[in-house]
């Protein structure tokens, strides 16, 4: 194949997708000076970092944040705030600071606050548990050893195997959470309240191994919380305002269909409207599996990574449900000052129900004072089948209905918590995985790539010129790690270029 005349498009990075992970690259890539384009499917860029609005009855609007609750590295010298000033957008952003929020935890009728310092958190366990008090100083004073032993892991993978650890150490950490919590504890009630800091992963105790928990748990005790003003999506304009001020461009409704090779190495995009464009690098930041096995090709990659990527799982989703209030509704007094509540639910199908008063910090999300609850469940979906469509973007009827069953039984598991909260609704609204899947074609809606078990994809791939970031690749998911992934890949671009200034 070859092409690239003076009549097709032709640059010197494309970018496939606009979530964090891509516009993040492209912002740094263009300040560089490179010639840069981004295509995003959705009609406004950020995947799942973004917010939509919707209209109460009397036409004032609810802006919603999509997905995200919480975000790290945003301190001076934290990763976000460092790649927003690399990309001269730090101006454009406003974070807040969540550490004087406390996040709340419900269990039957009791409020209590989750700490995020090691000790009032041991302190809060013992006080639920005084009879494993012993059991509980021993636990942290092993996985202080552990995490004094432990790299530092905010940009580099966060699970990869420690070298240099004494076999019978070695051993215990490759171990299942569950089985090493049962060697310290009695009473097995004791587990979930140690999982809690992680619950987000929402996966049994027993898929989760010892090492990933202990470093996950200490990014819970070192790193702080931060909100942005306006939602994620000011995070997500702010780097595409950065693209453009640059010269770069950002395509909004355009779908990339298509890697395309010359001789093995990355060429170009072809797009969904027909269109064709070049360039020798192509940052990918869609769903790896789309892709490899859709956007590249099977035959064109080494069967061995084909095998193993097809092996590997995603991790669950969400089913969100967003609420906007009416100008009488009150927070109970005990939870009044929280931007997170975690609901434990003893029994049923959804053990920790997630409550985000996301109005508490930024009441300019909606009008007259209102407030915007919004509900979260990790829910895993296997095929869209299992929803009554046969494909992510039907919607029909059995589908609506699922979908408003489970509403309703949220609604029902937070009024526990916040009574009569039914009757102050203005505005509902609900995200199943699919939902999620929709807007960011990441496969059922898997919200941090790779099941934590896979070590994750290296940004640079098999094909020459074809790089990753996001969600899928290294260091890991969530907004800190995929905006690292995004200066990452910019950096092997630049030097797979030659590391030169160009169109300066
Ligand atoms: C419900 C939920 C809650 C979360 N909460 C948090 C949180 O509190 N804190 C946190 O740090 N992280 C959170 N995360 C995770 C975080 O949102 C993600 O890890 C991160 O935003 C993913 O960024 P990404 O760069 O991988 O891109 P994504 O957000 O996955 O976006 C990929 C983009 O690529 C586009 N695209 C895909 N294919 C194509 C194509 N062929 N052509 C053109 N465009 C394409 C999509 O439309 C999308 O815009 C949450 C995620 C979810 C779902």
């Amino acid at each position: 194949m070859n092409c690239k005349t003076e009549d097709f498009e032709q640059y010197d990075v494309i970018v496939v997708g606009g979530g964090l992970g891509g516009l993040s690259s492209a912002a740094l890539l263009a300040g560089h000076g490179y010639k840069v384009v981004l295509f995003e499917q959705h009609c406004n860029v950020g995947g799942y970092a973004s917010r939509f609005c919707r209209k109460a009855p009397d036409g004032d609007p609810f802006h919603f944040e999509a997905s995200i609750h919480t975000i790290a590295g945003c301190e001076e010298d934290g990763a976000v705030r460092q790649v927003l000033r690399e990309a001269g957008a730090e101006g454009d952003v406003e974070f807040l600071d969540l550490s004087q929020s406390c996040m709340k935890i419900v269990i039957s009728d009791r409020v209590l606050n989750l700490p995020t310092r090691q000790e009032e958190f041991m302190e809060m366990i013992a006080g639920q548990f005084p009879a494993e008090r012993r059991s509980i100083e021993r636990f942290f004073s092993d996985l202080n050893r552990i995490w004094d032993l432990l790299p530092a892991t905010q940009s580099k993978p966060l699970f990869d195997e420690p070298a240099g650890f004494d076999p019978e150490l070695a051993h215990r950490l490759s171990q299942p959470l569950s089985t090493v919590l049962s060697s310290y504890f009695l009473n097995q009630r004791i587990f979930r309240y140690l999982y809690l800091p992680i619950s987000y992963f929402g996966i049994n105790l027993s898929e989760i191994d010892f090492l990933k928990y202990a470093v996950s748990l200490r990014e819970f005790f070192q790193a702080r919380s931060y909100w942005i003003l306006g939602g994620s999506q000011t995070l997500s304009d702010a780097f595409a305002g950065a693209i453009t001020r640059h010269g770069g461009k950002v395509e909004t409704c355009c779908k990339a269909k298509k890697i395309l090779l010359d001789e093995g190495r990355a060429a170009g995009v072809e797009l969904e409207d027909g269109r064709k464009v070049f360039s020798d690098s192509v940052i990918s930041n869609a769903d790896a599996s789309s892709t490899f096995l859709e956007m590249v090709g099977e035959e064109q990659l080494p069967s061995e990574f084909i095998r193993s990527l097809k092996n590997m799982t995603a991790t669950q989703s969400f089913f969100q449900v967003y609420l906007g209030m009416d100008d009488s509704f009150q927070v109970p007094e005990a939870l009044r000052n929280s931007f997170e509540i975690c609901i434990m639910n003893e029994s049923g199908d959804y053990p920790f129900v997630g409550l985000t008063n996301y109005t508490l910090l930024d009441p300019s999300l909606a009008s007259r004072n209102r407030q915007i609850l919004t509900i979260a469940v990790p829910m895993r979906t296997v095929e869209p089948d299992d929803w009554g469509i046969s494909s992510y973007h039907e919607r029909n009827e059995e589908y609506r209905s699922r979908k408003e069953a489970i509403t309703e039984e949220l609604i029902s598991i937070v009024e526990g918590t916040i009574p009569r909260l039914r009757e102050h609704i203005l505005v509902k609204e609900a995200a199943t995985p699919l939902t999620f899947q929709r807007y960011t074609l990441n496969k059922n809606g898997s919200y941090l790539g790779f099941d934590i078990c896979f070590k994750r994809l290296p940004q640079k791939t098999p094909i020459d010129g074809l790089y990753l970031a996001g969600g899928w690749t290294e260091p890991h998911a969530g907004v800190m790690g995929v905006i690292i992934s995004g200066k990452q890949a910019a950096e092997l671009v630049r030097s797979y270029i030659g590391g030169s200034e160009v169109n300066a």
